[in-house]
This record gives structure tokens, sequence and C-alpha cells, in this order.
């Protein structure tokens, strides 16, 4: 989708640091980290957020590859979080769909 930042990633147009990518997944590091591990899971394919997703399994994928990182960079004992924002209230600012992957600190909760 033309001026979609991410899309512009998933094209090669604007650089990342990517962590994982296979044909319907990309996952980078976030620009502005979090926690000392932010790291953004996309599909590939143009979705605005989770209002909107192709199908269960877009979204499925997104949650276990980015377990799967979290594992695989050995998280799993102390723990994690997957979030993803919809919307002006959450704080959505890029309106591709992501799920956002924070580890290595304690996580406070409620967020904010
Ligand atoms: P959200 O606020 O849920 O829409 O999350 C968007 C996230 O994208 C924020 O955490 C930003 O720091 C991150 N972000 C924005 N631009 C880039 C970029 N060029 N590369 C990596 N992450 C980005
Ligand atoms: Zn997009």
């Amino acid at each position: 989708m033309e001026n979609c930042l991410f899309c512009k990633i998933v094209n090669g147009e604007i650089p990342a640091a990517k962590v994982y990518e296979d044909d319907a997944v990309l996952a980078f590091k976030d620009i502005n980290p979090q926690a000392p591990v932010h790291v953004l899971f996309i599909p590939k394919q143009h979705v605005a957020s989770v209002a909107q997703p192709q199908d269960a399994t877009q979204l499925g994928e997104l949650f276990l590859h980015a377990a799967d990182y979290a594992r695989i960079e050995g998280h799993e004992a102390k723990g994690y979080r997957l979030v993803t924002n919809h919307g002006d209230d959450a704080g959505q600012t890029v309106h591709h769909l992501h799920v956002h992957l924070l580890a290595g600190r304690q996580l406070g909760w409620p967020p904010g």
C-alpha cells in the first residue's frame, strides 16, 4: 500500500533491523525500543490493524512466530509480552498490523 511505512520496509524501500522473515511474516527491531527487546512482527500483506485481519491464520502466524522468537532468544523463562494496538485510544501510530514483542525487563501492568 502506498505511503505505508511498514509496506516500505517489506518492499525494502526503508531499511530495518530484520530478525525473522518468511513468505508471509517479517519481524524487525522497533526503532524506538520500550524494553531491552522490542521487536515488531508484521504480515507482509498490508492489513490496517487487528480489526481487519485477512483470516485467523494471518493473526496466528504473528503470535506463533513472536513466541518462537522469544523462546529461541531465551525469554520464555522470565517472561515477555505480546501486544497489538488498534486505533487512537490504544496509541496506534502505524496503520499496518503489527504485534509488539517486549522482553528483557519487568513490565508494568496495567499498561499506560
Ligand atoms: P504502534 O504505536 O502500536 O502503532 O507501534 C508502531 C511502532 O513502530 C512504534 O513502537 C515505533 O517506534 C515503531 N516504528 C516506527 N517507525 C519505525 C521504523 N522505521 N522501524 C522500526 N520501527 C518503527
Ligand atoms: Zn502497509
